[in-house]
């Protein structure tokens, strides 16, 4: 009996074939190359039939329709987009909690001794919502979508530079409530994204930054973090309210939302688009 070499292997697999082709024997390897080479024909024609429909119909991927869901959903809440600078300075971090001695110093990508490219939103968002606060003495809703970058391992989950959603509310609810504020945003958006709760979960998790967060899940894996205040890391933004916040990894939700296996399909690439190789 024959199976597929791991060559034949990875090529099915980069062309989106699951396990289930993989996993076929044959009486001999010839019989074995005439069926790669007839199932590879079969699967790039299916990955063109898909690059295709995305540049004469769709007009867009997956990963950013998925952005602009949520962001749509988020202006109908009367939140605001704002944008921010990717660089940020080594003080912002700091401020995080973020110093040389924290682990997640080491995943920063440093352009010199003071500026580094945002590992997170957060820092950012700290200062725009404290200064909204501040002009307006109004609660205050806005949401920011843009790139981060971490030096990661790069697993199936993992890319050095992704895009993150992160919406904060400052001064909205009533102190005591923050949780259950948290727990309406998070289920609106897997409504939103037509994810039914059958298939996602919300669990807290350990942080180095936060303590703990609260976690959207979509079958294990974590597609979103949530945070609330009053928080330790509040006085050094002058911030003094209580304030709700949930960043959404939106390659990740794609992926999930794909049943996808490899998040680089779903990522910035000049190798796959929506979530098709391109050497096809
Ligand atoms: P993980 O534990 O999976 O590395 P995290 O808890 O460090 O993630 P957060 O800081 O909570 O990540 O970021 C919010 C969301 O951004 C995550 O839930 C995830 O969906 C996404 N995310 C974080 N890091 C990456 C990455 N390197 N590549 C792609 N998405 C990421
Ligand atoms: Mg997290």
């Amino acid at each position: 009996m024959e199976s597929f070499t791991v060559t034949q292997k990875e090529r099915i697999s980069e062309l989106g074939g699951g396990p289930e082709l993989m996993e076929q024997t044959f009486e001999s390897s010839e019989e074995r190359n005439k069926a790669f080479r007839e199932l590879e024909k079969k699967l790039v024609r299916e990955c063109r039939a898909e690059i295709s429909k995305l540049v004469n119909e769709k007009h867009m991927t997956r990963t950013v329709e998925t952005g602009r869901i949520l962001e749509q959903w988020l202006m109908d809440e009367g939140f605001t987009k704002v944008v921010t600078p990717t660089i940020i300075s080594r003080e912002m971090l700091a401020k995080m909690s973020i110093d040389d001695f924290h682990h997640l110093s080491e995943q920063v990508f440093w352009l010199d001794g003071k500026k580094c490219l945002r590992p997170m939103l957060a820092p950012n968002l700290y200062v725009m919502m404290r200064e909204l606060h501040r002009i307006s003495k109004e609660p205050v809703k806005i949401f920011e979508i843009g790139s981060c970058f971490r030096k990661e391992s790069q697993g199936a989950q993992h890319m050095n530079e992704f895009t993150m959603l992160n919406c904060v509310e400052l001064a909205q609810v009533k102190d005591g409530e923050q949780k259950q504020e948290l727990e309406r945003l998070a289920k609106k958006a897997m409504e939103v994204l037509g994810v039914s709760e059958e298939e996602y979960e919300i669990v807290v998790e350990e942080s180095t930054v936060y303590g703990f967060t609260f976690d959207i899940e979509i079958n294990g894996m974590e597609v979103a973090s949530g945070a609330y205040g009053p928080h330790d890391l509040d006085p050094a933004w002058g911030v003094f309210d209580t304030w709700v916040g949930i960043g959404f990894g939106i390659e990740r939700l794609t992926m999930a939302l794909n049943k996808g296996h490899t998040i680089k399909r779903y990522g910035k690439s000049i190798a796959f688009i929506d979530g098709q190789p391109l050497n096809v």
